[in-house]
């Protein structure tokens, strides 16, 4: 898998091959479990069930990276936060801030395109509980490390949606950029700020989870203000 990561030339050609991974048994296993049990409001729906690739433009300057897709939301409709509340808040945030064509995302075929944005997660199938373990975290790496290299011409910002996400961002920042992480890790928190010399900048958001967002942890004024400074610092218009 390491080496099918290195070889992809393009992202169509990595998003093709992260798809067809099966690296990772328990997850493979639950991943074809949801998609073969279904929830109940979906079964009449024929299920992704297998491992999602990132969305957006080649050239995105600000990059969102995840946990991993939801169960009955990415590994259902086979797009990253498509098809679940997490990605209602989100990507009305994002149309809000001018980088998404519409404020809905509801299946693969529905014309959502993103501007200046891509959109990924550290581990790209599901997890039973939105918990992957470490060791499937690490054998997953490979994907996004070779993605980050893809987009790194012109990725400026990393927006790392909760602390999974802003901790898989250290081993990034050595694979691709050559940079030793800091130490010790600078802390996740909302508002989070971190920048190297010839990385992107970091910016820690609350992950928008339901859990986050029906609590009011997380606002959509608080995601606004992210992708407003998400903005400013790529220097997106
Ligand atoms: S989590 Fe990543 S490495 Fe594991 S099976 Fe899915 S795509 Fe492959």
């Amino acid at each position: 898998m390491v080496a099918r990561a290195a070889r992809a030339t393009d992202l169509t050609d990595l998003d093709g091959a992260v798809a067809d991974c099966f690296a990772c048994p328990r997850l493979v296993t639950w991943r074809e479990e949801v998609a073969r049990v279904k929830r109940a409001a979906f079964r009449d729906q024929d299920y992704w069930g297998r491992p999602v690739p990132g969305f957006g433009p080649p050239d995105a300057r600000i990059a969102i990276l995840g946990l991993a897709p939801a169960a009955h939301g990415g590994n259902r409709t086979g797009r990253i936060f498509t098809g679940d509340r997490s990605g209602d808040v989100l990507f009305a945030a994002l149309h809000r801030a001018g980088l998404a064509n519409q404020p809905t995302s509801v299946s693969a075929d529905d014309g959502l395109a993103l501007r200046d944005t891509r959109i990924f997660a550290a581990v790209r199938c599901a997890p039973p509980d939105n918990k992957p373990t470490p060791a499937e975290r690490d054998t997953c790496a490979p994907w996004l490390h070779r993605e980050v290299e893809l987009v790194r011409p012109t990725m400026r910002v990393v927006v790392a949606l909760g602390a999974f996400a802003w901790a898989a961002w250290w081993p990034v920042l050595r694979h691709v950029y050559g940079q030793r992480p800091p130490t010790p890790r600078p802390a996740f928190g909302h508002g989070a700020h971190w920048s190297g010399e010839s990385a992107p900048t970091l910016l820690g958001c609350y992950h928008v989870s339901q859990q986050n967002t029906f609590t009011g942890r997380l606002t959509p004024a608080m995601l606004d203000d992210v992708f407003t400074r998400a903005k400013h610092l790529a220097g997106v218009a």
